[in-house]
């Protein structure tokens, strides 16, 4: 079994839904976009990023996220070429950020979107950082390793 992977998603989609002008909603055909799939073209499509800067920001492999993002394209041409609603729902995402404090060894979890924390949460020190990198990201399905998101 391959290890699950968090996609790391760093906003959520302020408007989950779209249609085409003036066609009432029970007429039109829906999609759903996940929001990983959103997350995938708001990074390589409009901020510019290289799919393996993309992959990385997500926490995923760079294969993964070239499956994402095709789908994603997929699904908003079908929205816009033969006129369907979009949703924007669902899909395998992580929306917190996850912290490792030096001192007392603690590990906590933050959503995306409120600032860097004071303070550990578990013992007040300030000696603590964000466990987000190549090497610590999630490690779900991986022997002897807790999960840093403490699933
Ligand atoms: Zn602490």
């Amino acid at each position: 079994m391959r290890p699950y992977k968090c996609r790391r998603i760093e906003k959520e989609p302020e408007i989950k839904f779209f249609k085409p002008n003036g066609i009432p909603a029970k007429f039109l055909e829906k999609v759903v976009l996940t929001v990983d799939e959103f997350e995938a073209v708001r990074l390589a499509d409009l901020n510019g990023l290289y799919q393996e800067e993309a992959a990385e920001k997500m926490s995923i492999s760079r294969q993964t996220f070239g499956n994402i993002i095709a789908s994603a394209r997929r699904k908003i041409a079908d929205c816009l070429v033969n006129a369907k609603a979009l949703k924007i729902e669902g899909g395998e995402i992580e929306m917190k950020r996850n912290f490792f404090c030096s001192n007392c060894n603690g590990t906590w979890n933050e959503p995306f979107g409120t600032g860097r924390p004071e303070k550990c949460p578990k013992c007040g020190d300030k000696n603590f950082r964000r466990v987000n990198d190549r090497n610590e990201k999630c490690g779900h399905g991986r022997k002897g390793r807790r999960c840093a998101n403490g699933n």
